[in-house]
This record gives C-alpha cells, structure tokens and sequence, in this order.
C-alpha cells in the first residue's frame, strides 16, 4: 500500500463523500446484476483498496454480502491487519459483517443506512464493543472509528428507485432506516501489556500455519 494511513481521529474525513458515493453507485450495479442494493468499499487514505457489489445471488451464498466479499479480497491483496484502512458500506454491517470488520482489524467504518433488526452496531455491538479488544488485544484491535448514517438519504434513494413498494416494507418493518447521524472515536490500546500483546497477532499469529 502507498497511500498514507487514515486518520482515525478526525471523522468524517474529505474523501468519505467521494467513497460513500462510489459505493452508493455499486449499490445501483448490484441491483442491476439481481442482487439487493448493498455495496462496500474499502479504501486507504482516500484510494480504493478494493470493492463489491452484494454477491449472495451470484455466489449461491447468502453469507456472500458485499461487505465480507470487499473484506475477503483487501485481506488477499494487503493481508489480515487493515488497521489502516475504511470501509464503507450501504448499510450498517449485520452482526457477520462487523465481525469480519472486527477480525481484520479495520480502523475505520462509515455506514449509511441504521439497521435496527440486524445491525452489527445498533443491535449487536460487535463493532464498537470493548470487551474483545481488552481481552484479546493480540487478536482483535480497538473498536474502529465509526460514521454512521452518513448520506443515508442517498443511499435511501437507491433503495427507492430498485422498488419503490419494497422500501416502503422495509422502512415499516423498521428493517433499514434513516437514523441519527453520528461519529465515534477509534477506541485506544491502554498499558504497555496491550501494546505488546497487540504486536503478537502479526509476529505470533498471523504465522501460524504458513508454509
Ligand atoms: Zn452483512
């Protein structure tokens, strides 16, 4: 990667409009190819690592969201710590994606839509949760950075446009909704303990079972 690392400090950063809209501009492809109107892209200091349209239709997964595939193929390109990178995504990551988020250790996610029912952040809270990095800090990182709700009446447009009644369901169902635009810091590794043990997932771990 040559691109300077995103600064986790400072949301919402210049690029995030430009990102955000790439990914709300997958999210029309992925309705073109058959697939619900989900996208992500992961992007370092303001430069595409790699995106997705959903794939669970072309794939025969239904695990295959955007968000793990765009995960998946960054990790191929740059390896497991995208400690330096951003996701952006559609909607909040279900609980599956912001796992994924968690293990690959991303700094910074950006999200449009809340997702109340299966959100990986206003239902379950994988992605800001404390706990895992405390407790295994040679494993998961600090909570990332999180934008939530950001241009989420673009990406409610998309959802209008792909069907029109559909979206209708959806917001009654309180399945996706518009919600409170809001930032949160990029949690911190506390005492020297943690730090080392942090620098254990790529010394220690991340070895294991290499040839
Ligand atoms: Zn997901």
């Amino acid at each position: 990667m040559t691109a300077p690392a995103d600064d986790l400090a400072s949301p919402p950063h210049p690029s995030d409009v430009t990102m955000m809209r790439r990914c709300i501009a997958l999210a029309g492809e992925s309705v073109r190819a058959g697939e619900f109107p989900f996208a992500a892209v992961v992007a370092r200091g303001g430069r595409i690592v790699c995106e997705s349209i959903n794939r669970a239709k072309s794939n025969g997964d239904a695990n295959s969201h955007a968000e793990v595939v765009a995960i998946g193929e960054a990790q191929r390109r740059h390896g497991t710590d995208l400690s330096e990178c951003t996701l952006y995504t559609t909607v909040e990551p279900c609980a599956l994606c912001a796992y994924a988020a968690r293990e690959s250790r991303l700094g910074r996610v950006v999200y449009g839509l809340h997702s109340p029912l299966m959100g990986g952040h206003s239902r379950w809270n994988i992605l800001d949760d404390h706990r895992l990095s405390e407790a295994l800090p040679d494993v998961f990182r600090p909570a990332p950075a999180i934008v939530a709700g950001f241009l989420q009446e673009e990406v409610s447009a998309v959802f209008r446009s792909w069907n029109p009644i559909a979206w209708q369901v959806i917001k009654a169902r309180g399945i996706f909704v518009a919600g409170p635009a809001r930032s949160t810091p990029a949690g911190s590794i506390d005492g020297l303990a943690a730090r080392l043990l942090a620098g254990m997932r790529t010394l220690v771990i991340d070895r294991i079972g290499r040839t």
